[in-house]
């Protein structure tokens, strides 16, 4: 009998760690595993270059005009690790910029833009066997995902690991910064008219708030392993 494949849509608050457990389990299971905040950063650091975003201020009309010009794509380079590419430039760390992300939700209200990565995201999914990280995956891209988790944690704790994170890739930001950011994007992204970040009705929670990678992984392995059997 032929290995049932699933869909698996990971959701929840910025840095919540659920790239990380999305991307741990895919490798364990041979998954592919697909950063969805990575295309919606990839858009945000385009129109930041053009000058079409700037200091948070969008100017709608003309990003919604370009869009046909901006392609975003994954690739797995030869570290084995998979990177972002926007028109064909590896992106992956550019990305992840404090600049980027104080610009990222502004952008992602525009339906417009929703719309083209979720079409994009929906193709990704076409052979299922994906693990989709984000903040609508289980509400809007893939309403029937055979599994769907929502991550939280305390806004101190994802600040906190956001910062780690920054540190560790050699990227400035302080400890004040990165939570207001964390909070701020939090706040956008869970008011904005257009798909918000919501946990879908059936969605496991998973609070990590005290949780050590080791114990979350698990988690996650323990609830797949549930599902594949059921
Ligand atoms: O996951 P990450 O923190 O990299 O996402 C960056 C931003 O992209 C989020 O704060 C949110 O505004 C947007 N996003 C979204 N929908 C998704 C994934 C990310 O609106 N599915």
């Amino acid at each position: 009998m032929p290995e049932k494949k699933i869909i698996i849509a990971i959701d929840g608050y910025s840095s919540s760690g659920k790239s990380s457990m999305a991307k741990a389990l895919a490798s364990k299971i041979g998954y592919r595993y697909i950063d969805s905040g990575a295309m919606y950063r990839s858009v945000t650091l385009w129109a930041m270059r053009k000058s079409i975003v700037k200091d948070g201020n969008v100017d709608i009309a003309t990003l919604i005009a370009s869009l046909p010009e901006i392609n975003v794509d994954f690739r797995v380079m030869p570290d084995g690790k998979q990177h972002t590419l926007l028109n064909g430039e590896d992106v992956e760390e550019l990305i992840r910029h404090l600049d980027v992300s104080s610009n990222v939700s502004q952008v992602s209200v525009i339906p417009e833009v929703r719309h083209k990565l979720v079409d994009l995201q929906q193709k990704l999914g076409d052979g299922k066997g994906i693990v989709m990280d984000g903040r609508d995956i289980g509400t809007t891209v893939f309403p029937n995902a055979e599994m769907k988790v929502f991550v939280t944690a305390s806004a101190q704790t994802r600040a906190q690991r956001r910062l780690q994170e920054l540190i560790d890739k050699g990227i400035p930001a302080s400890y004040q910064e990165v939570l207001a950011n964390v909070v701020q994007r939090d706040h956008i992204d869970e008011t904005r008219e257009e798909s918000p970040l919501r946990k879908a009705d059936d969605a496991e929670v998973l609070d990590n708030s005290v949780m050590s990678i080791e114990e979350q992984n698990k988690w996650l392995l323990d609830l797949y392993n549930r599902r594949i059997n059921s």
